[in-house]
């Protein structure tokens, strides 16, 4: 397979962490089976895999969303 592979978020796989104020939802965060966080934010890439509580704010409206994850 070429270097192109596995860019692109497979999204059956992931629950996606939204902010549901917004028509439609604003996208905050991806999160796998695994409960691990994806976070993808212009040429960033995220992969967060040892947390408990996360914290985000709505690019659009501002609102904060806490979320608690199980820890590891
Ligand atoms: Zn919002």
């Amino acid at each position: 397979m070429d270097a192109a592979e596995n860019h692109q978020i497979e999204s059956e796989e992931f629950e996606r962490w939204t902010c549901d104020r917004h028509d439609p939802p604003i996208l905050l965060a991806m999160v796998d089976a695994a409960g691990h966080l994806h976070i993808k934010v212009r040429n960033r890439d995220w992969y967060v895999t040892d947390f408990t509580t996360v914290t985000a704010t709505c690019p659009k409206c501002g609102a904060v969303h806490t979320r608690k994850f199980a820890g590891r």
